[in-house]
């Protein structure tokens, strides 16, 4: 049986073993921290689980809906009926994006038109617009920033405000201003679509690690995957352009056939390839960081699940019940004040958007900064995100910022596990 060494434990790794366990290979993982999940985790604050960050998935997620079914963690996410998004402004008004269930696709059209936030005009160009997507008609993308070709396709610069850069921000972590609009249009046709459940937001019930990593971590070793933590891989030796012999913190290993890295393009980087004739040369993408703070309150008299804070400090608020989670993505300026100031502006932002919540209502709270959240898609990122896996005959690279034409999401790094698992059958089997 052949062997496969796969570098890396967070979701693409995870689910390049999953894909490739059903297939009946033998498969190691070697993880460089003592947990698995990479930036998809969840950790203990005083006995409670939290995430890094809220991970919000769609159903347009078909390969991680894939990967949740392969490892049975179905049940432990809830699934939308409908669309349904309520967005609160400043003057604490709710407005909400409601998708009705049937009539597909002609209920993107009932719900568009019925969105009050915003005004009759920009409903119709928001319609339109996502129309022209639809039949292909809005082809004049390539080189443009989201702003510059949601200008050119008639959205208001208030439209672009309060509904476009939202959606841009959350999806892509960072501003219409910087992001790609080839990227966008893939995610928007995806996600509008795809299906007529393909735009139904999907949240885990508990938290992450418990629906993506831990059940994951079970089947892999019930299916015989060894799984080695807190090991990290330093070295790759290349003999007659194959990888050979790899060199980890921990020990020399040389009895395998396959060698994949799902680990990010900076932490490749630092990894040393002996012998290789020609030199890997892995551009340098940009990050954005994604700050959250959850905060626990004496009561909690919120009464929907997720609320967008239009123009807000803080993009969405998340009801856990127990808990609400503040979220903010391309956390440029939150992720370099101090802690006190980030609070002060979480109890401002409650009071701003929430009547009812006041800083004597919370108990507690946590902060949580991830710098290095994802990439940036820019309009270099799709030049970076190229494929270099045919350098060497038996290496394979898979992760959320190679070319899967997806921005940084959980979609993204399974697919890519998933794209690696069917070069590898090609190639061996074919
Ligand atoms: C706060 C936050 C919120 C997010 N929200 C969402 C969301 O709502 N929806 C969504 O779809 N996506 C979201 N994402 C993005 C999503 O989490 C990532 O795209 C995904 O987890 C990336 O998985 P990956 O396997 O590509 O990389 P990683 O998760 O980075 O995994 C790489 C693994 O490799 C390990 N490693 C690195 N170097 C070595 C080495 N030399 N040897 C061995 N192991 C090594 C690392 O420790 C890590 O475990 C969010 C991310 C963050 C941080």
């Amino acid at each position: 049986m052949k062997k496969i060494l796969i570098i890396g434990g967070g979701l693409s790794g995870l689910s390049s073993a999953v894909f490739l366990s059903k297939i009946g290979y033998s498969i190691e993982i070697i993880e460089s921290t003592p947990k698995l999940g990479g930036r998809t985790y969840s950790l203990n604050y005083n006995g409670i689980a939290v995430d890094n960050g809220q991970h919000i998935l769609m159903e347009c997620y078909k390969n991680t809906l894939e990967y949740i079914d392969i490892i049975g963690s179905r049940d432990l996410f809830e699934f939308q009926e409908a669309l349904s998004i309520n967005y609160v402004n400043d003057r604490k008004e709710l407005f909400k994006f409601k998708i009705p269930k049937y009539f597909y696709p002609l209920n993107r059209i009932i719900g568009i038109m019925t969105f009050r936030l915003l005004k009759m005009k920009d409903r119709l160009s928001v319609l339109k617009f996502l129309l022209k997507l639809k039949i292909n008609a809005a082809n004049n993308f390539i080189d443009l920033t989201v702003y510059e070709f949601l200008r050119q396709n008639n959205q208001s610069k208030e439209a672009i405000s309060s509904f476009w850069e939202s959606l841009v921000v959350s999806t892509m972590n960072t501003t219409t201003k910087t992001a790609s609009s080839q990227i966008f249009v893939d995610m928007m046709k995806i996600i509008f679509f795809t299906d007529k459940r393909s735009a139904n937001i999907v949240i885990p019930k508990g938290d992450l690690s418990k629906a993506l990593i831990a059940p994951a971590a079970k089947h892999l070793k019930s299916n015989g995957v060894k799984i080695s933590t807190s090991e990290r891989l330093i070295s790759v030796s290349i003999e007659d352009g194959k990888a050979t012999q790899i060199l980890t913190n921990k020990r020399t290993i040389t009895d395998f056939d396959i060698l994949i890295s799902s680990i990010p393009e900076y932490s490749l980087r630092k990894v040393e390839f002996i012998n290789l004739n020609q030199r890997i040369t892995l551009s340098k993408l940009k990050y954005a960081p994604i700050v959250t703070v959850h905060v626990w309150l004496n009561s909690n008299p919120l009464e929907e699940k997720m609320y967008n804070l239009v123009g807000g400090k803080f993009d969405w608020l998340f009801n856990h019940g127990t808990h609400i989670s503040l979220v903010k993505s391309n956390a440029l300026e939150l992720a370099e004040m101090n802690k006190n100031l980030v609070i002060k502006i979480v109890f401002s932002e409650l009071k701003k958007y929430f009547t009812i919540l006041s800083k004597s209502e919370i108990k507690s709270y946590i902060l949580l900064k991830e710098k290095y959240a994802t990439f940036v898609p820019d309009l270099d990122s799709i030049k970076q995100r190229k494929s270099i896996s045919n350098l060497i005959e038996n290496f394979y690279v898979c992760g959320d910022w190679t070319d899967t034409g997806l921005p940084a999401t959980i979609e993204g790094a399974v697919k890519s596990g998933k794209n690696v698992t069917q070069k590898i059958i090609s190639n061996n089997f074919n």
